[in-house]
């Protein structure tokens, strides 16, 4: 993600806040130039859903006026909606199709967690300019159900299972509960599990629908993941009865990942998501990575570009392999689990290709210069030769 200043006093500000430190200026997010604004109240207006609400003048956005999100009220959102919207929530908030009983404390504690994770979720899927109908839009649209279990009301019913169906995703929000994920990441034998995780794979289920189901790029699918007609339920049971095959490694990014091909695009999906957002942190910071090896390289990896407008995947992964390298062993010797502690194999590398592919053939492409649309197409040169050779 960027580095977000305010536009009225320069202090550095984060994706969350809603005041700046230093000046008390209001501060919200505006996703259409993907900015934290400084605001300046311009009066109020009238919407027949929300009755009077306070308007806004941005600085990202001189000429236009904004009012807040309606889940701003529940300190659950920091976006603004243009002040003549009809809807009342913003671009991330409208997707909401179920959120839990706020009345209850704990739920109103854990849906706020949730629904930063999902911001940043966002924040990504516009930032590569992802189609996203909601509901309102389209039947199999993106919507999200935050769903209680249950058993935590002494109430008989089915466990809630976090997962995608149809463009709805379910998400069970004891997740929110970091002793509970964590007994579950364990119960599990999952080397990371966290809501931003769980959000960016099950959104990976909904392109994978949107993307490739009804794409001719389903052939270079099955050639890379398997065969996804086999059946899902019995491939799960599969997984959970014998685990991994002991040389994953060497074709999935996790171990999950080998249980259906579904769930390999997912993982991927997720993977090539954090690849991104956190290249784009090093960049903003503009790191210098050079390890002090004998016979290492002589020049440092500079991260300086733009992850999200990069057509060349290979760029990417020069300089993942070097950063995550430093930040794993930074976060050792604070005696924390490595930050990032996947392998990327040339077979896992191509599914990245792939996934990569996919996002640059349905996004506007033309933000891209000659050059990049050259490599995009090399990249899909490059996707074909690595199915047509064996043993990759
Ligand atoms: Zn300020
Ligand atoms: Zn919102
Ligand atoms: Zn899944």
């Amino acid at each position: 993600m960027k580095i977000f200043q305010c536009q009225a006093c320069d202090q550095p500000v984060s994706f969350e806040s809603t005041a700046c430190e230093s000046c008390q200026r209001r501060l919200g997010y505006l996703c259409e130039v993907h900015e934290v604004s400084a605001l300046e109240p311009s009066g109020h207006s009238g919407h027949p859903q929300m009755g009077q609400s306070q308007t806004f003048h941005a600085y990202a956005r001189p000429g236009q006026k904004y009012r807040f999100c309606a889940n701003a009220h529940q300190a659950a959102c920091n976006w603004l909606v243009p002040e003549e919207s009809r809807e009342i929530f913003c671009r991330t908030c409208r997707h909401n199709r179920v959120v839990p009983d706020l009345a209850v404390g704990w739920n109103l504690t854990r849906w706020r967690q949730i629904e930063a994770a999902k911001h940043r979720m966002f924040y990504s899927l516009l930032r590569l300019d992802l189609p996203l109908p909601s509901r309102a839009e389209s039947p199999t649209g993106l919507a999200f159900d935050f769903l209680v279990d249950p058993a935590e009301s002494f109430l008989i019913g089915p466990p809630v299972l976090t997962g995608h169906r149809d463009g709805l995703i379910t998400l069970n929000i004891a997740e929110a509960d970091d002793v509970e994920r964590e007994r579950r990441r364990m119960l599990f034998g999952e080397y990371y599990r966290t809501l931003l995780g769980h959000f960016r794979h099950e959104v990976g289920h909904y392109f994978w629908n949107v993307l490739v189901r009804d794409d001719p790029s389903r052939v270079t699918f099955r050639a890379l993941f398997g065969d996804e007609s086999q059946d899902y339920g019995a491939a799960l049971q599969r997984h959970y009865a014998q685990g991994a095959p002991p040389d994953w490694e060497e074709s999935y990014v996790s171990a999950y990942a080998t249980s259906h091909p579904w769930e390999d695009f997912a993982e991927t999906w997720a993977h090539y998501l954090h690849i991104v957002d956190t290249i784009e942190t090093a960049s903003a910071f503009e790191l210098h990575v050079r390890p002090r090896l004998r016979h290492g390289p002589s020049e440092p990896v500079v991260i300086d570009f733009d992850p999200h407008r990069t057509a060349d995947l290979d760029r990417l992964i020069e300089v993942w392999l070097p950063l995550t390298y430093a930040v794993n062993s930074l976060a050792r010797s604070m005696g924390q689990a490595a930050l990032y502690p996947f392998k990327l194999t040339p077979a896992v590398i191509a599914k990245l290709a792939f996934v990569h592919e996919r996002i640059y053939a349905v996004r506007a492409t033309e933000g891209l210069g000659e050059a990049d649309a050259d490599i995009l197409r090399a990249v899909i040169r490059g996707l074909r030769n690595r199915v047509a050779a064996p043993n990759v």
